[in-house]
Protein backbone atom coordinates (compact mmCIF):
# COMPACT_ATOMS: atom_id res chain seq x y z
CA UNK A 1 0.00 0.00 0.00
CA UNK A 2 2.62 2.26 1.09
CA UNK A 3 4.45 1.99 -2.80
CA UNK A 4 1.20 2.52 -4.10
CA UNK A 5 0.50 5.80 -2.29
CA UNK A 6 4.12 6.72 -3.48
CA UNK A 7 3.25 6.10 -7.16
CA UNK A 8 -0.01 7.73 -6.84
CA UNK A 9 0.59 10.70 -4.74
CA UNK A 10 4.14 11.68 -5.73
CA UNK A 11 4.11 10.68 -9.73
CA UNK A 12 1.27 11.94 -11.35
CA UNK A 13 3.46 13.84 -13.77
CA UNK A 14 5.34 10.83 -15.19
CA UNK A 15 1.27 8.89 -14.88
CA UNK A 16 0.16 11.67 -17.34
CA UNK A 17 3.30 10.86 -19.68
CA UNK A 18 2.95 7.57 -19.79
CA UNK A 19 -0.51 7.02 -20.83
CA UNK A 20 -0.20 9.04 -23.42
CA UNK A 21 2.52 7.04 -24.54
CA UNK A 22 0.76 4.14 -24.56
CA UNK A 23 -1.27 5.22 -27.35
CA UNK A 24 2.22 6.49 -29.59
CA UNK A 25 5.31 3.96 -27.98
CA UNK A 26 4.54 -0.14 -28.63
CA UNK A 27 4.38 -1.00 -24.61
CA UNK A 28 4.60 3.09 -23.65
CA UNK A 29 8.13 2.77 -23.59
CA UNK A 30 11.00 3.10 -25.82
CA UNK A 31 13.91 1.26 -23.63
CA UNK A 32 13.62 -2.59 -22.06
CA UNK A 33 14.99 -1.10 -18.87
CA UNK A 34 12.66 1.70 -18.41
CA UNK A 35 9.73 -0.79 -17.85
CA UNK A 36 8.81 -0.79 -13.63
CA UNK A 37 5.61 -1.49 -11.85
CA UNK A 38 3.54 -0.59 -11.50
CA UNK A 39 3.91 2.52 -14.29
CA UNK A 40 7.66 3.59 -15.37
CA UNK A 41 8.64 6.80 -14.25
CA UNK A 42 9.84 9.36 -16.29
CA UNK A 43 13.01 11.34 -15.96
CA UNK A 44 14.36 14.73 -16.92
CA UNK A 45 17.53 14.98 -15.00
CA UNK A 46 20.94 13.40 -13.93
CA UNK A 47 24.31 13.99 -12.03
CA UNK A 48 26.21 11.86 -10.01
CA UNK A 49 24.42 9.40 -8.18
CA UNK A 50 21.49 10.61 -8.48
CA UNK A 51 18.30 11.03 -11.18
CA UNK A 52 15.50 13.13 -10.57
CA UNK A 53 11.96 12.58 -11.98
CA UNK A 54 9.40 14.68 -13.56
CA UNK A 55 8.00 15.35 -10.53
CA UNK A 56 11.05 16.53 -8.70
CA UNK A 57 11.34 13.40 -6.58
CA UNK A 58 14.97 12.25 -6.62
CA UNK A 59 16.68 8.51 -6.65
CA UNK A 60 19.86 6.73 -6.32
CA UNK A 61 20.95 5.62 -9.43
CA UNK A 62 22.11 2.01 -9.46
CA UNK A 63 20.42 1.48 -12.76
CA UNK A 64 23.45 3.63 -14.15
CA UNK A 65 21.56 3.16 -17.86
CA UNK A 66 22.40 -0.54 -17.38
CA UNK A 67 25.89 0.02 -16.95
CA UNK A 68 27.73 2.59 -18.85
CA UNK A 69 28.37 5.28 -16.59
CA UNK A 70 30.23 3.97 -14.03
CA UNK A 71 32.20 7.85 -13.87
CA UNK A 72 28.28 8.37 -12.32
CA UNK A 73 25.39 9.99 -14.32
CA UNK A 74 26.32 12.42 -16.94
CA UNK A 75 29.88 13.32 -16.00
CA UNK A 76 31.37 17.16 -16.37
CA UNK A 77 34.95 15.81 -18.64
CA UNK A 78 32.59 14.12 -20.89
CA UNK A 79 30.17 16.42 -21.29
CA UNK A 80 32.52 18.88 -21.86
CA UNK A 81 34.71 17.11 -24.52
CA UNK A 82 31.34 16.28 -25.81
CA UNK A 83 30.17 19.59 -26.64
CA UNK A 84 33.12 20.66 -27.57
CA UNK A 85 33.31 18.22 -30.55
CA UNK A 86 29.49 19.33 -31.01
CA UNK A 87 30.18 22.59 -31.35
CA UNK A 88 33.21 21.81 -33.92
CA UNK A 89 32.58 19.05 -36.40
CA UNK A 90 28.84 17.67 -34.80
CA UNK A 91 28.08 14.22 -33.66
CA UNK A 92 28.66 12.43 -37.55
CA UNK A 93 30.02 12.85 -40.68
CA UNK A 94 30.60 9.70 -41.66
CA UNK A 95 34.40 9.98 -42.23
CA UNK A 96 37.82 9.46 -40.10
CA UNK A 97 38.30 11.40 -37.31
CA UNK A 98 40.94 11.46 -34.66
CA UNK A 99 38.90 10.22 -31.92
CA UNK A 100 38.56 7.43 -33.23
CA UNK A 101 42.52 6.42 -33.65
CA UNK A 102 42.72 7.86 -29.56
CA UNK A 103 40.15 5.40 -28.31
CA UNK A 104 42.01 2.25 -30.57
CA UNK A 105 44.99 3.35 -28.99
CA UNK A 106 43.69 4.34 -25.43
CA UNK A 107 42.25 0.15 -25.51
CA UNK A 108 45.43 -1.07 -26.42
CA UNK A 109 47.01 0.35 -23.96
CA UNK A 110 45.34 -1.17 -21.14
CA UNK A 111 44.45 -4.15 -23.02
CA UNK A 112 47.38 -5.39 -25.24
CA UNK A 113 44.89 -8.46 -26.65
CA UNK A 114 43.17 -5.80 -28.28
CA UNK A 115 45.50 -5.25 -31.05
CA UNK A 116 43.03 -3.70 -33.53
CA UNK A 117 39.41 -1.84 -32.51
CA UNK A 118 36.50 -1.51 -34.70
CA UNK A 119 34.26 0.88 -32.80
CA UNK A 120 30.22 -0.84 -33.70
CA UNK A 121 27.20 0.86 -32.70
CA UNK A 122 26.09 -1.59 -30.12
CA UNK A 123 26.56 -4.34 -28.19
CA UNK A 124 24.04 -6.33 -29.92
CA UNK A 125 26.09 -5.97 -33.47
CA UNK A 126 29.20 -6.54 -32.25
CA UNK A 127 28.12 -9.81 -30.86
CA UNK A 128 27.39 -10.79 -34.48
CA UNK A 129 30.60 -9.41 -36.50
CA UNK A 130 32.79 -10.94 -33.89
CA UNK A 131 30.66 -14.60 -34.63
CA UNK A 132 31.07 -13.79 -38.26
CA UNK A 133 35.07 -13.42 -38.20
CA UNK A 134 35.42 -16.75 -35.59
CA UNK A 135 33.54 -18.39 -38.59
CA UNK A 136 35.88 -16.71 -41.51
CA UNK A 137 39.01 -17.35 -39.48
CA UNK A 138 38.60 -20.61 -37.93
CA UNK A 139 36.64 -21.77 -41.68
CA UNK A 140 34.36 -23.90 -38.81
CA UNK A 141 31.06 -23.41 -38.89
CA UNK A 142 29.12 -23.70 -34.68
CA UNK A 143 29.37 -20.94 -31.97
CA UNK A 144 28.93 -22.42 -28.62
CA UNK A 145 27.63 -20.06 -25.90
CA UNK A 146 26.69 -20.56 -21.97
CA UNK A 147 23.04 -21.26 -20.85
CA UNK A 148 21.33 -18.37 -19.60
CA UNK A 149 24.54 -15.79 -21.19
CA UNK A 150 23.19 -12.69 -22.72
CA UNK A 151 24.80 -11.03 -25.51
CA UNK A 152 22.62 -8.67 -27.36
CA UNK A 153 18.98 -9.60 -29.04
CA UNK A 154 20.32 -11.26 -32.48
CA UNK A 155 18.29 -13.86 -34.23
CA UNK A 156 21.18 -16.70 -33.50
CA UNK A 157 21.74 -15.70 -29.94
CA UNK A 158 18.66 -14.05 -28.24
CA UNK A 159 17.69 -15.67 -24.55
CA UNK A 160 16.19 -19.26 -23.95
CA UNK A 161 17.83 -20.81 -26.84
CA UNK A 162 17.38 -24.28 -27.65
CA UNK A 163 14.64 -25.71 -25.68
CA UNK A 164 14.14 -29.39 -26.55
CA UNK A 165 10.78 -29.75 -27.81
CA UNK A 166 9.02 -26.22 -27.20
CA UNK A 167 9.47 -22.47 -28.19
CA UNK A 168 7.24 -21.45 -25.16
CA UNK A 169 9.99 -20.70 -23.08
CA UNK A 170 11.98 -18.76 -25.89
CA UNK A 171 12.40 -14.64 -24.66
CA UNK A 172 11.03 -13.84 -28.55
CA UNK A 173 9.03 -15.64 -30.88
CA UNK A 174 9.56 -15.20 -34.46
CA UNK A 175 13.13 -17.05 -35.02
CA UNK A 176 12.78 -19.95 -36.39
CA UNK A 177 14.42 -23.13 -35.21
CA UNK A 178 17.22 -23.00 -37.99
CA UNK A 179 18.72 -19.70 -37.09
CA UNK A 180 20.37 -20.99 -33.90
CA UNK A 181 20.90 -24.70 -35.64
CA UNK A 182 24.38 -23.60 -35.50
CA UNK A 183 24.72 -22.18 -31.90
CA UNK A 184 25.04 -24.59 -28.88
CA UNK A 185 24.64 -24.10 -25.33
CA UNK A 186 26.52 -25.48 -22.26
CA UNK A 187 25.93 -25.00 -18.61
CA UNK A 188 28.26 -22.47 -16.71
CA UNK A 189 30.93 -23.77 -14.97
CA UNK A 190 31.04 -27.04 -16.49
CA UNK A 191 34.63 -27.55 -18.60
CA UNK A 192 33.12 -31.53 -19.11
CA UNK A 193 30.27 -30.43 -20.63
CA UNK A 194 32.06 -27.99 -22.83
CA UNK A 195 34.64 -30.24 -24.01
CA UNK A 196 31.87 -32.95 -24.87
CA UNK A 197 30.34 -30.33 -27.51
CA UNK A 198 33.53 -29.44 -28.75
CA UNK A 199 34.40 -33.02 -29.49
CA UNK A 200 30.84 -33.67 -30.86
CA UNK A 201 30.97 -30.87 -32.96
CA UNK A 202 34.26 -31.50 -34.64
CA UNK A 203 31.75 -34.21 -36.80
CA UNK A 204 29.35 -31.59 -37.87
CA UNK A 205 31.30 -28.70 -39.13
CA UNK A 206 33.52 -27.53 -35.78
CA UNK A 207 33.62 -24.85 -33.37
CA UNK A 208 34.37 -21.23 -34.72
CA UNK A 209 33.89 -19.89 -31.46
CA UNK A 210 32.95 -20.05 -27.72
CA UNK A 211 31.76 -16.82 -26.74
CA UNK A 212 31.37 -16.13 -23.20
CA UNK A 213 30.51 -13.63 -20.12
CA UNK A 214 33.64 -13.81 -18.08
CA UNK A 215 32.26 -12.95 -14.82
CA UNK A 216 29.35 -15.68 -15.72
CA UNK A 217 26.52 -15.60 -17.23
CA UNK A 218 24.28 -12.66 -17.37
CA UNK A 219 27.14 -10.77 -16.55
CA UNK A 220 27.56 -12.68 -13.25
CA UNK A 221 24.13 -13.42 -11.97
CA UNK A 222 25.27 -16.85 -12.44
CA UNK A 223 29.13 -16.51 -11.22
CA UNK A 224 31.98 -18.46 -12.35
CA UNK A 225 34.80 -20.48 -10.34
CA UNK A 226 37.79 -17.77 -10.31
CA UNK A 227 39.74 -20.71 -13.18
CA UNK A 228 36.91 -21.60 -15.72
CA UNK A 229 38.22 -18.92 -17.91
CA UNK A 230 41.65 -20.01 -18.31
CA UNK A 231 39.93 -23.75 -18.85
CA UNK A 232 37.62 -22.11 -21.67
CA UNK A 233 41.09 -20.86 -23.18
CA UNK A 234 42.84 -24.18 -23.16
CA UNK A 235 39.61 -26.31 -24.53
CA UNK A 236 39.46 -23.44 -27.30
CA UNK A 237 43.10 -24.20 -28.45
CA UNK A 238 43.03 -27.75 -28.18
CA UNK A 239 40.41 -27.65 -30.61
CA UNK A 240 41.20 -24.50 -32.55
CA UNK A 241 38.23 -22.67 -31.86
CA UNK A 242 38.33 -18.66 -31.06
CA UNK A 243 37.95 -17.70 -27.57
CA UNK A 244 35.32 -14.58 -27.69
CA UNK A 245 35.23 -12.63 -24.50
CA UNK A 246 31.87 -10.73 -24.07
CA UNK A 247 32.94 -7.69 -22.32
CA UNK A 248 30.14 -5.66 -22.62
CA UNK A 249 29.39 -5.06 -18.79
CA UNK A 250 32.93 -6.07 -17.64
CA UNK A 251 35.07 -4.17 -19.99
CA UNK A 252 36.26 -0.74 -17.74
CA UNK A 253 34.32 -2.13 -15.05
CA UNK A 254 36.05 -4.82 -13.46
CA UNK A 255 39.07 -3.68 -13.82
CA UNK A 256 40.81 -0.75 -16.61
CA UNK A 257 41.91 -3.61 -18.94
CA UNK A 258 38.45 -5.68 -18.29
CA UNK A 259 37.43 -9.19 -16.88
CA UNK A 260 41.11 -9.97 -19.49
CA UNK A 261 42.82 -8.56 -17.29
CA UNK A 262 41.19 -9.37 -13.95
CA UNK A 263 41.40 -13.33 -14.79
CA UNK A 264 44.49 -13.21 -16.61
CA UNK A 265 43.31 -14.59 -19.64
CA UNK A 266 44.03 -13.33 -23.75
CA UNK A 267 40.77 -14.04 -25.56
CA UNK A 268 41.44 -13.79 -29.40
CA UNK A 269 38.12 -11.61 -29.96
CA UNK A 270 36.84 -9.29 -27.63
CA UNK A 271 33.34 -7.70 -27.66
CA UNK A 272 32.91 -4.28 -26.26
CA UNK A 273 29.43 -2.24 -25.55
CA UNK A 274 28.51 0.29 -22.52
CA UNK A 275 31.60 2.01 -21.20
CA UNK A 276 33.10 1.93 -24.20
CA UNK A 277 31.16 5.29 -25.50
CA UNK A 278 31.62 6.80 -22.13
CA UNK A 279 27.61 6.74 -21.84
CA UNK A 280 27.10 7.75 -25.09
CA UNK A 281 25.25 6.60 -27.42
CA UNK A 282 26.28 4.25 -30.00
CA UNK A 283 27.98 1.94 -27.93
CA UNK A 284 29.86 -1.11 -29.28
CA UNK A 285 33.02 -2.85 -30.63
CA UNK A 286 35.02 -5.44 -31.56
CA UNK A 287 38.54 -5.91 -31.25
CA UNK A 288 41.25 -8.62 -30.74
CA UNK A 289 44.52 -10.03 -32.26
CA UNK A 290 45.55 -8.83 -35.59
CA UNK A 291 45.11 -11.62 -37.43
CA UNK A 292 41.73 -11.77 -36.66
CA UNK A 293 40.08 -7.86 -36.09
CA UNK A 294 41.78 -7.31 -39.53
CA UNK A 295 39.33 -9.17 -40.77
CA UNK A 296 36.56 -6.86 -40.51
CA UNK A 297 38.72 -3.96 -42.81
CA UNK A 298 37.03 -1.55 -44.24
CA UNK A 299 36.73 -1.89 -48.31
CA UNK A 300 37.19 -4.76 -50.67
CA UNK A 301 40.38 -7.06 -51.52
CA UNK A 302 41.06 -7.82 -48.24
CA UNK A 303 41.95 -11.19 -49.70
CA UNK A 304 38.58 -12.59 -49.43
CA UNK A 305 38.02 -13.06 -46.18
CA UNK A 306 36.52 -10.20 -45.23
CA UNK A 307 33.94 -9.35 -42.49
CA UNK A 308 31.29 -6.81 -43.78
CA UNK A 309 30.33 -4.99 -40.70
CA UNK A 310 29.25 -1.65 -40.47
CA UNK A 311 26.81 0.97 -39.23
CA UNK A 312 25.65 4.50 -39.89
CA UNK A 313 26.64 5.88 -36.93
CA UNK A 314 28.84 3.23 -36.15
CA UNK A 315 32.54 5.08 -34.23
CA UNK A 316 31.09 8.45 -34.88
CA UNK A 317 33.08 11.44 -33.36
CA UNK A 318 30.86 11.87 -30.87
CA UNK A 319 31.07 8.22 -29.46
CA UNK A 320 34.77 7.15 -30.20
CA UNK A 321 35.69 10.86 -28.30
CA UNK A 322 33.26 10.21 -25.29
CA UNK A 323 34.46 6.52 -24.92
CA UNK A 324 38.26 7.63 -25.16
CA UNK A 325 37.84 10.60 -22.32
CA UNK A 326 35.59 8.29 -20.07
CA UNK A 327 38.72 5.85 -20.45
CA UNK A 328 41.43 8.45 -19.44
CA UNK A 329 38.95 9.70 -17.14
CA UNK A 330 38.46 6.07 -15.52
CA UNK A 331 42.04 6.04 -15.42
CA UNK A 332 42.68 8.89 -13.56
CA UNK A 333 39.90 9.23 -11.09
CA UNK A 334 40.61 4.94 -10.10
CA UNK A 335 36.80 4.64 -10.94
CA UNK A 336 36.77 0.74 -11.68
CA UNK A 337 38.36 0.47 -7.23
CA UNK A 338 36.15 3.15 -5.83
CA UNK A 339 33.39 2.21 -7.91
CA UNK A 340 34.40 -1.38 -7.13
CA UNK A 341 34.37 -0.91 -3.36
CA UNK A 342 31.00 1.15 -3.07
CA UNK A 343 29.82 -2.51 -4.71
CA UNK A 344 31.13 -4.30 -1.76
CA UNK A 345 29.63 -1.74 0.89
CA UNK A 346 26.36 -2.26 -0.96
CA UNK A 347 26.54 -5.84 -1.09
CA UNK A 348 27.62 -6.14 2.36
CA UNK A 349 24.57 -3.84 3.45
CA UNK A 350 22.15 -5.37 1.36
CA UNK A 351 23.79 -8.96 3.44
CA UNK A 352 23.21 -7.61 6.63
CA UNK A 353 19.48 -6.11 5.96
CA UNK A 354 18.24 -9.44 4.47
CA UNK A 355 19.77 -11.20 7.32
CA UNK A 356 18.35 -8.91 10.06
CA UNK A 357 14.57 -9.01 8.34
CA UNK A 358 15.10 -12.66 7.12
CA UNK A 359 13.98 -12.53 3.59
CA UNK A 360 14.55 -15.12 1.39
CA UNK A 361 16.89 -13.23 -1.29
CA UNK A 362 20.83 -13.31 -1.51
CA UNK A 363 23.44 -10.46 -2.29
CA UNK A 364 26.67 -10.39 -4.01
CA UNK A 365 28.74 -8.79 -6.45
CA UNK A 366 31.43 -8.84 -8.51
CA UNK A 367 33.07 -5.02 -7.70
CA UNK A 368 30.77 -2.99 -8.76
CA UNK A 369 28.16 -5.30 -10.53
CA UNK A 370 25.92 -5.93 -7.49
CA UNK A 371 23.35 -8.65 -7.52
CA UNK A 372 19.91 -9.66 -5.45
CA UNK A 373 18.65 -12.68 -6.37
CA UNK A 374 15.62 -14.50 -4.66
CA UNK A 375 16.31 -18.35 -2.64
CA UNK A 376 14.32 -20.86 -1.71
CA UNK A 377 11.15 -21.62 -3.48
CA UNK A 378 10.74 -19.04 -5.64
CA UNK A 379 14.68 -18.95 -7.17
CA UNK A 380 15.51 -19.69 -10.24
CA UNK A 381 18.60 -20.85 -12.47
CA UNK A 382 18.06 -19.19 -15.42
CA UNK A 383 21.25 -21.01 -16.56
CA UNK A 384 19.54 -24.31 -16.83
CA UNK A 385 16.93 -23.57 -18.78
CA UNK A 386 17.83 -25.77 -22.12
CA UNK A 387 18.88 -28.37 -20.47
CA UNK A 388 15.57 -29.31 -19.17
CA UNK A 389 14.43 -32.77 -20.88
CA UNK A 390 10.81 -33.47 -19.89
CA UNK A 391 7.84 -30.80 -20.87
CA UNK A 392 6.63 -31.28 -16.95
CA UNK A 393 10.01 -29.77 -16.19
CA UNK A 394 9.74 -27.14 -18.55
CA UNK A 395 6.38 -26.78 -17.20
CA UNK A 396 7.59 -26.20 -13.60
CA UNK A 397 11.02 -24.00 -15.05
CA UNK A 398 8.40 -21.79 -16.52
CA UNK A 399 6.25 -21.33 -13.28
CA UNK A 400 9.49 -20.60 -11.65
CA UNK A 401 10.84 -17.89 -13.70
CA UNK A 402 7.84 -16.41 -14.02
CA UNK A 403 7.32 -16.43 -9.67
CA UNK A 404 11.22 -14.87 -9.40
CA UNK A 405 10.21 -11.93 -12.37
CA UNK A 406 7.15 -10.90 -10.49
CA UNK A 407 9.42 -11.11 -7.12
CA UNK A 408 12.17 -9.08 -8.69
CA UNK A 409 9.91 -6.59 -10.26
CA UNK A 410 7.45 -5.88 -6.97
CA UNK A 411 11.06 -5.35 -5.35
CA UNK A 412 12.22 -3.29 -8.16
CA UNK A 413 9.08 -1.41 -7.19
CA UNK A 414 9.60 -1.40 -3.44
CA UNK A 415 13.25 0.10 -4.75
CA UNK A 416 11.76 2.97 -6.70
CA UNK A 417 8.94 4.19 -4.08
CA UNK A 418 12.09 4.09 -1.90
CA UNK A 419 14.15 6.59 -4.04
CA UNK A 420 16.43 4.13 -5.82
CA UNK A 421 16.44 2.83 -9.19
CA UNK A 422 17.29 -0.58 -9.76
CA UNK A 423 17.72 -2.91 -13.19
CA UNK A 424 14.79 -4.94 -12.56
CA UNK A 425 15.28 -5.08 -8.97
CA UNK A 426 17.55 -7.54 -8.98
CA UNK A 427 21.18 -5.94 -10.41
CA UNK A 428 22.64 -2.86 -8.90
CA UNK A 429 25.52 -1.02 -10.55
CA UNK A 430 27.84 1.60 -8.53
CA UNK A 431 29.84 4.10 -9.64
CA UNK A 432 32.85 6.76 -9.33
CA UNK A 433 29.74 8.74 -7.62
CA UNK A 434 28.45 6.78 -5.30
CA UNK A 435 30.52 7.37 -1.83
CA UNK A 436 29.70 6.09 1.41
CA UNK A 437 27.41 8.80 1.98
CA UNK A 438 25.03 7.23 -1.00
CA UNK A 439 25.52 3.90 -0.16
CA UNK A 440 24.74 4.34 3.33
CA UNK A 441 21.79 6.51 2.62
CA UNK A 442 20.88 3.75 0.19
N1 LIG B 1 26.48 -8.60 -24.11
C1 LIG B 1 26.25 -8.41 -22.81
C2 LIG B 1 27.03 -9.16 -21.78
C3 LIG B 1 25.29 -7.46 -22.40
O1 LIG B 1 25.04 -7.27 -21.10
C4 LIG B 1 24.60 -6.73 -23.40
C5 LIG B 1 23.59 -5.73 -23.03
O2 LIG B 1 23.21 -5.55 -21.90
C6 LIG B 1 24.87 -6.99 -24.74
C7 LIG B 1 25.83 -7.93 -25.06
C8 LIG B 1 24.14 -6.26 -25.82
O3 LIG B 1 24.59 -4.95 -25.90
P1 LIG B 1 23.64 -3.80 -26.49
O4 LIG B 1 22.52 -3.63 -25.50
O5 LIG B 1 24.53 -2.60 -26.60
O6 LIG B 1 23.16 -4.27 -27.82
Amino acid sequence: NEIQRFYDEKCKGSKAIFEEAKEYIPGGVQHNLAFNKPFPLCFDKAEGAYLYDRDGNAYIDFLQAGGPTILGSNYGPVREAAIELLRDCGPVTGLLHEAELLIAKEIHKHMPNVEMFRMLGSGTESVMAAMRIARIASKKKHIIKIGGAYHGWSDQVVYGLKIPGSRALLESHGIPGKMFSLVDEVKPNDLTMLEDMLKKNKARGGTAGVIVEPVGPESGTRPVARDYNRGVRELCDKYGALMIFDEVVTGFRVALGGAQAYFDVAPDLTIFGKIVAGGYPAAGGVGGKRQYASIMAAGLGNAGHRAYVGGTLAANPLSALAGYTAIKEIERTNACEIAGRAGDRLADGLKMLLDKYGLPYVAYNQGSIVHLECTGAMSFDFSSFSFVKSAVGLLAHKKMMYERKDSMERMGAAYMANGIVTLAGSRLYTSLADTDEVIDEA
